[in-house]
Formats: structure tokens, C-alpha cells, sequence
């Protein structure tokens, strides 16, 4: 059975509401880890729903957290608002209404293209609109008990004076923990700006530190499943304070974990080619088509660690996700593949297609949108070269998602060896008397071939051998003479993409 049928029949064993959630602080752009953490948490909901479980997802943007310090992608201006919450910094670029916003937007259109919809939460609004109240005047009564729980948990030693509460400052906007004392409604602070004052805990003037709020969290909205990187999860971590809190303090049971590994980079070019940075999220996105990068993360179980290569493991992905799909409509998967047909059909955006769609292989549109600049000439080389005569309108929105995501990694990510431009003029390259010969009598052959690629491919193999020729020379030949380089596409399928009169004509002038 698939991991999300399995914990979602857990959940249901345990009966009652559910409720799944997730969220992050949105602190600089979102790695591409962190729509694992999104993948996994619909992965549950979706189960869920599918076997008619009254459920519901939540995405809190923890955007009362503080700027923890000026990362390398900040401006110098930036120094004066470490410790500020990031709900109330400037957008970075000028083109939001806030820092959390300038880097939360992305990523939430991000999920939306995953189909991903949960109902979206600002933390710092459940402060300001009282929402935590009962909550924060319960650790701040019980700030001891507090204490000793976290010190336990965490062996670390708890200050003396420890309150579970940090007063945003009105004079110089910063977070205080020095806490001077409680009397409801009222935390006194001393800042160390200077200021001296009361921050009212129902108006959103101070929040809880994130042990006690992720928690705290879970309390106020009911979370029955949460999904969390596996850092929260080891022995001392942030989940296991938050399950004593549950019980000792908040009186609820805790959700149910399901901690997720890391997604690593492998291989070159996980730097994006001018940024220069590394890929996040939206990147991922720009070259992986929403149900493939759905399914590479949904295909292993949460704990497994996945490698995502951004440079030629691209290729790979795509052609995995259309070899499960071919299995997923004609039928034929074995008890092990059919957890990969589950995690096809949770990987949709939206419901699954009633036919198989059309499946034009990731290499292929990597050569011919080198070719043709526009869509419709894209689509004319696919018809002429993989013989498809029409295109359904479901069949091109694939086609175009998957085109632009091809065009973008071309841009972006894709190593040196898979770029080359086709000269319109023959390039200045050697070519031996012997391949001169080769040329000729395969260009005659190429005049009455059927121009597809496998039939072409079929044309220059055969010319080969019956010349008593290595095919591997008389590939390069034409790889030199056609993008001048020594290596190149899957040579039959491309020389079938590029006009017939065009290619008889370069090998003529070889
Ligand atoms: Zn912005
Ligand atoms: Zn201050």
C-alpha cells in the first residue's frame, strides 16, 4: 500500500476530525526540500479525503518570526532589521507589501501548481487578532513547569529567569525576552534599546519562542497529522518538547509525525547558470513539469532521502514518470509497481486524464526547442518527426507546460554538452574523402527515406555497415557537420526534426 493510504488509515483508526498541517518561515527563497514538507502533507489530505474522512489542511506562514541575521542576499540597509519580525520589514525588492510576503507569494504559487490548496494562516495575525491569548497566559502562568519540561527534553540547562515570551519592542521593533514580570493582560519588559514598558498579550505585542508556539499551534487548531524535516524530529528535538507540552501543559493529544528527509542535490549544474544560486522551489518547478516533480518526491517513502539533479537527472525524472504513466493506462503493473500508480495518481494537480496522454520524451523537445523558437513550430516538428498527425487541446496544454519547462532549463540548468545551435551555413569542419563518400550515397538514400527517426536512424546505421564503416565515425561526421561539435542528440530523431530539404542540402555541401 502507499505510505499516505497507510498513515491515513492510521488516522482513521483514530477517528474523529483531521486535520493536516504544515508551514514554514518564510525567510529567504524556499528551497526545494520544502515542497517535499507540502508534497507530503496534501499526499495524507488527499488519502484522506479519497476514503471520505471529513478532513482539512492548513499552511501557517510563520511571519511573526524574526529576521535571525542579514543573509548574503540582503542589501547592507538590511543590518538595522535582524530581530524585527519579518511581517514588518520592508520587501527586499520594493514589490510586496512585506519581507514575508516578498518570499512566502512564490512559493504559495508554487504549491498552487502542484495543486496544492490549503487554507492559508499568518501567524502573526493570530497574535494580533487575540487568537493565542488563553494560550500565552497559560505558559506564562505555568512558565516553570514550561521550563522544566524544555530543560528536560533538551538537557540543556534553562535560565534561571526563563519566560516562555519575547515582547516586540514599540521603540526599536525588535524582540526583548527580558521579561520583568506578568499580570494579565500585561508583560513588563525592559528592551535593550532602553525602552521600559507592558506589551498586552491579546494585541499581538510579543509572541511565544517556537518550541512553545509550534505546539501551541497544534492546540489552537486541532493538528491530528503534521509532516516536519527530520531535524525536528531527533531525540531532544522540537517535537518531542512539543509532545510533553501537549500533554502537560496543553491538556491535547499531539499530531501524528511524519518526519521527511532531506532532498539533496546531485551532480553539476545545481547552480542556476546566471543567478548563480542554487535552485529553489520555483526553480525546481520552472524545469520540472508540476505532476513529474509531485511524483519523484511521492514515490519514495517520507523517510528516504532523495537526490534531485537539476542538471541531465532531469531527463531521467521525466522519462520514469512516463514509463509509470504508460502503466498507469494500459495496464499490466505488478503488486510493487502499483504503489508507483498510486503515487501517479495522487501526483495530479487535479483528476486524473480518462486516456494516456500524449508523451513527447524530455530529450526530444530538448532538440527541437533548439531548433524552432515558437510553439507552433515545435509542434509542426513533432507531428512531421514522431508521426503524430493531430494534437487534442489537453495534449498541447502538456505539450506547452513541458516545452516552457524544457526552455527554461535550457536557459538555466542544462549542462554544456546537450546546447548546440544548427548553423544555417555549413559550418567550417574537416570531413575525411572516405565520410565525403559515406555522405554522398547516404544523402541519396535520404531523399526516398521515411523522415522519422527511427527510419533515419535505420539509413545512416545501414550506409555505414554496408561501406564496411565504423557507424560510430560516420555519427561524428555528421554531428561536426551539422552543429559542429563531437557529440550531439539522438542523431536519427533529430535530423528528423530539422527540414528534409535543409538536411539534403548540408549534406551535399559536406
Ligand atoms: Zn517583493
Ligand atoms: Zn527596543
Amino acid at each position: 500500500m502507499h505510505w499516505a493510504d497507510v498513515i491515513a488509515n492510521t488516522l482513521i483508526e483514530r477517528g474523529g476530525k483531521h486535520l493536516i498541517s504544515t508551514g514554514i518561515t518564510p525567510s529567504g527563497s524556499i528551497h526545494v526540500g520544502s515542497l517535499r514538507e507540502s508534497i507530503t502533507a496534501n499526499a495524507v489530505y488527499k488519502a484522506l479525503k479519497d476514503k471520505g474522512a471529513d478532513v482539512d489542511f492548513i499552511y501557517l506562514v510563520d511571519s511573526y518570526d524574526p529576521l535571525r541575521k542579514r543573509y548574503p542576499f540582503l542589501p547592507e540597509c538590511f543590518e538595522k532589521e535582524v530581530g524585527k519580525p519579518i511581517c514588518y520589514i520592508p520587501c527586499p525588492d520594493g514589490c510586496h507589501a512585506s519581507y514575508a510576503e516578498h518570499y512566502i507569494t512564490p512559493f504559495l504559487n508554487a504549491i498552487g501548481e502542484l495543486g496544492i490548496k490549503p487554507r492559508i494562516i499568518w501567524t502573526h495575525k493570530l497574535y494580533e487578532e487575540g487568537k493565542f491569548t488563553e494560550i500565552v497566559d497559560l505558559v506564562l502562568r505555568e512558565r516553570t513547569k514550561v521550563a522544566s519540561i524544555l530543560g528536560e527534553v533538551t538537557g540543556r540547562k534553562m535560565p534561571e529567569n526563563f519566560w516562555p515570551f519575547s515582547a516586540e519592542c514599540p521603540q526599536c521593533g525588535m524582540f526583548s525576552d527580558k521579561i520583568t514580570g506578568y499580570d494579565f493582560p500585561y508583560v513588563h519588559f525592559k528592551c535593550h534599546c532602553g525602552y521600559e514598558g507592558d506589551a498586552d498579550i491579546r494585541k499581538g505585542e510579543g509572541k511565544m519562542p517556537w518550541r512553545v508556539e509550534w505546539p501551541a499551534k497544534w492546540k489552537l487548531f486541532g493538528v491530528t497529522c503534521e509532516p516536519f524535516g527530520k531535524d525536528h524530529a531527533a531525540a531532544g528535538g522540537s517535537y518531542d518538547s512539543g509532545v510533553r507540552l501537549c500533554r502537560e501543559i496543553y491538556g491535547v493529544e499531539p499530531p501524528y509525525p511524519v518526519p521527511y528527509e532531506f532532498i539533496q542535490f546531485k551532480g553539476k549544474g545545481q547552480m542556476h547558470k546566471s543567478t548563480g544560486n542554487v535552485v529553489t522551489g520555483t526553480d525546481a518547478l520552472l524545469i520540472t513539469p508540476a505532476p513529474v516533480l509531485a511524483f519523484s518526491v511521492l514515490r519514495y517513502n517520507p523517510e528516504r532521502h532523495i537526490d534531485y539533479d537539476p542538471g541531465m537527472g532531469i531527463l531521467d525524472i521525466v522519462d520514469e514518470f512516463d514509463k509509470v504513466e504508460a502503466l498507469y493506462f494500459n495496464g499490466g503493473a505488478d503488486d510493487k509497481e502499483k504503489d508507483l500508480l498510486r503515487a501517479y495518481e495522487i501526483a495530479q494537480p487535479s483528476a486524473v486524464r480518462s486516456r494516456l496522454p500524449l508523451q513527447v520524451p524530455y530529450r526530444h523537445l530538448v532538440s527541437v526547442a533548439q531548433i524552432s523558437d515558437s510553439f507552433d513550430g515545435v509542434v509542426k516538428v513533432l507531428q512531421r518527426s514522431m508521426s503524430i498527425p493531430e494534437i487534442s487541446g489537453e495534449d498541447m496544454e502538456v505539450l506547452e507546460q513541458r516545452l516552457g519547462c524544457v526552455r527554461h532549463w535550457l536557459n538555466a540548468f542544462a549542462p554544456e554538452e546537450v546546447l548546440y545551435t544548427v548553423s544555417q551555413e555549413r559550418p567550417d569542419v574537416e570531413i575525411t574523402e572516405e565520410e565525403r563518400a559515406y555522405i554522398s550515397v547516404l544523402r541519396e538514400r535520404l531523399t526516398e527515406t521515411e523522415w522519422t527517426g527511427d527510419k533515419i536512424h535505420d539509413a545512416i546505421y545501414n550506409t555505414a555497415k554496408e561501406r564496411g564503416m565504423q557507424p560510430k565515425v560516420c555519427f561524428l561526421a555528421l554531428y561536426r557537420l551539422f552543429i559542429a561539435r563531437r557529440s550531439g542528440p539522438r542523431l536519427g530523431f533529430f535530423l528528423s526534426t530539422l527540414d528534409r530539404d535543409f538536411v539534403l542540402k548540408r549534406l551535399s555541401e559536406a
